[in-house]
């Protein structure tokens, strides 16, 4: 495995759930023959290819962990229900979720990267 693997975490809290961090390969789970990585909510669970860039690592990482976010919301909260709906409309969300979160997840990336002091802002706890 390449070495940037090593700094990956095991773990990422997405509010009250602990989401495990599994590097694998399509042997072991055939949808990564698809995809860089998926989520599976109810495993809390991000599986990632075993074999990417660390620049695509990390794209991937943010990618899922963004779905991971609203899939919390949605079943934590009970805001939006997308399971009684009509299928094309789950469908639909779920396309247009993942066409938002691949638009902005690595430029959001990159601007965090350039701007330290706007991240350090954000994530401060002070009032
Ligand atoms: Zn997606």
């Amino acid at each position: 495995m390449k070495k940037h693997y090593k700094a990956l975490p095991n773990n990422v809290l997405i509010g009250q759930r602990n989401w495990r961090v599994v590097v694998s390969n399509e042997k072991e789970h055939p949808e990564l023959s698809e995809a860089w990585a998926y989520y599976d909510g109810a495993h809390d669970e991000i599986i990632v290819r075993d074999n990417m860039t660390a620049g695509r690592l990390r794209i991937a990482l943010i990618h899922e962990i963004l779905h991971a976010i609203r899939y919390c919301t949605m079943n934590e909260a009970g805001a939006i229900e997308l399971q009684g709906e009509e299928e094309d409309v789950t469908d639909f969300m779920m396309r247009m979720e993942h066409y938002y979160i691949f638009t902005w997840a690595e430029p959001l990336l990159i601007v965090m990267r350039n701007n330290p002091k706007l991240l350090k802002f954000l994530l401060s706890k002070a009032d």
